[in-house]
């Protein structure tokens, strides 16, 4: 049966370069939950389109915990608040590599290093880099590195050392920005982007849902991410964190978080989208459900917060009856048992906080 959504899916499918009209894109943020599922279906034949069934997982390490100078309203590792995030230096060569190894072992397509920080100091880039070499002579696992805000020179750098593709969020809409963070500004933080795309890297770029946006702003950020023509999307849902100013902001509705999906989908057909951090907390029983917009997940956790184990997110995996896309671009079926010996986060001091 022909519906609305259908008809955007076949739109988005007859010609992928386009773009659905904003109107459109706000549309979906209105779906009534009667057509909840209709909407999911008509994503999904676009994921379907350019991704198949296959999920791919994306393991983060948090190579060094908090002190930022940087003043995120959602950040539990801002040196501005009280929040219990705790302070751990940059993790070693050698932790790196094991962190990848670990992240491979889950059956991982990508290892992403982060750290936080303004942007990396030589000696960070030094340790980041060099993990970076040894872990692509061993594995074959795909490389991400979120380090804050780059030069033309330190993304050069990275990408030499083997980097594939580099995370740096615009989090919001440039309006909106201004009331989350004031020591930089959201151009600093699309100029890291072009240095990161202009070095070679693919980029990996998206935001974060429930930060007192209005639907507006939420709009902006899809298609600013779109002109910016980013390779990666992840979509986070906030987990308001204690002592942070957004503290007490409440979760995101479940079916909003899945027309979000959705939105970001239609927007972005090609794109390697992923559901990110706050997504077992919002989504909750729904979970599954957002493999059908999206075609990507973290397992292990996240960088201040915990998450599903690589066993619990292999067999959501499998029961929804997806398989597991590898760097080598093989698809595998999940595998819960072969990866139940691999624990949830490993992170340094125990943080109960969140960022992606
Ligand atoms: S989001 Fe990143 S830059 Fe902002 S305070 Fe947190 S660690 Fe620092």
């Amino acid at each position: 049966m022909s519906t609305p959504w259908s008809a955007l899916a076949a739109e988005s499918l007859a010609d992928p370069r386009s773009m659905i009209s904003r109107d459109a894109a706000r549309s979906v943020l209105h779906a009534p939950a009667d057509e909840l599922l209709a909407l999911l279906d008509a994503a999904f034949t676009v994921r379907r389109a350019h991704w198949g069934r296959r999920v791919s997982l994306h393991v983060l390490d948090n190579a060094k915990v908090g002190a930022c100078p940087e003043d995120c309203g959602f950040c539990s590792q801002s040196s501005k608040y009280a929040s219990p995030s705790g302070e751990a230096p940059m993790k070693s060569v050698d932790d790196l590599v094991e962190g990848a190894r670990r992240a491979h072992a889950a059956r991982a397509k990508r290892y992403c290093m982060v750290t936080a920080t303004r942007g990396p100091s030589q000696r960070d880039l030094d340790t980041i880099c060099a993990a970076a070499e040894r872990i692509k002579s061993e594995l074959d696992i795909e490389l991400c590195a979120s380090l804050g805000l780059l030069t033309a020179a330190k993304a050069q750098r990275l990408a030499a050392s083997g980097v594939d593709r580099f995370n740096h969020n615009l989090e919001t809409s440039e309006r909106h920005y201004a009331q989350i963070v004031s020591t930089h500004t959201w151009a600093d933080r699309v100029e890291t982007v072009k240095h990161a795309k202009d070095a070679g890297m693919d980029t990996c770029c998206g935001g974060i849902v429930g930060l007192g946006e209005s639907e507006e702003d939420l709009l902006d950020l899809a298609f600013a991410l779109r002109a910016l023509d980013v390779d990666s999307v992840p979509v986070n849902f906030l987990d308001a964190r204690p002592g942070t100013p957004l503290a007490g902001y409440p979760l995101v509705e479940p079916g909003y978080a899945l027309r979000a999906l959705c939105m970001f989908r239609f927007v972005h057909p090609r794109t390697d989208l992923r559901v990110a951090g706050g997504r077992e907390i919002t989504l909750r029983a729904l979970q599954s459900f957002a493999l059908y917009p999206a075609n990507s997940i973290f397992t292990q956790g996240y960088l201040t917060t915990g998450g599903a184990t690589p066993s619990a997110d292999h067999q959501m995996i499998k029961d929804a009856g997806f398989e597991l896309e590898l760097a080598s671009g093989e698809s595998i079926p999940a595998d819960p048992e072969a990866v139940a010996h691999l624990a949830g986060p490993t992170r340094r001091p125990s943080l109960p906080l969140a960022r992606s």
